[in-house]
């Protein structure tokens, strides 16, 4: 557990508020995939104090993801962040004084990590090569029935349905 992160929850019982602030190598975010990279630091501005016999935390935080566009495979840098994002936690849930907040923070970046993008403005140049490849004339995909990739508005995205979010149910 990153120093930083650690919240002492009973330097907390006078109303105490403690700063989670800084920039912070975004190891802690713990992703090791090829389709999704976190090459900056993270910057956060986060305080945890006790309402209510529950333990608040609240994170402002930005970086940058680095994926694949999803036309032609470049890899693009998208700025993304989360505002005022509120967790909570049951004092009688706690374990112990000791109270990690990269993971409900990891958490709530992940969340919020961009999964599909598309170069130059949502208008990737290698648009034009796929609906050649996909033309009916060539007779690649004369059975469908909906316009090729190619020739769809620039704004259309991608299908994000089978998305996977593994850390739904932390
Ligand atoms: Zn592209």
């Amino acid at each position: 557990m990153q120093e930083s992160f650690k919240v002492w929850v009973d330097r907390l019982k006078e109303g105490q508020v403690q700063k989670i602030e800084g920039s912070f190598d975004s190891s802690f975010l713990d992703i090791n995939e090829t389709d999704l990279k976190f090459p900056k630091e993270v910057v956060v501005q986060g305080e945890a104090y006790l309402a209510d016999q529950h333990l608040v935390l609240r994170f402002s935080a930005s970086t940058q993801a680095a994926l694949p566009c999803a036309v032609c495979n470049k890899i693009l840098n998208v700025a993304f962040c989360i505002k005022n994002v509120y967790h909570t936690e049951a004092l009688e849930d706690l374990r112990g004084a000791l109270f990690d907040s990269s993971e409900p923070l990891r958490e709530a970046l992940l969340i919020e990590a961009p999964r599909y993008v598309e170069c130059n403005e949502g208008c990737c140049p290698e648009r034009v090569l796929l609906a050649s490849y996909l033309s009916p004339a060539k007779g690649v995909s004369s059975q469908k029935k909906e316009a090729p990739l190619g020739e769809q508005p620039c704004s259309a995205k991608g299908e994000e349905g089978d998305v996977h979010f593994p850390f739904a149910n932390l």
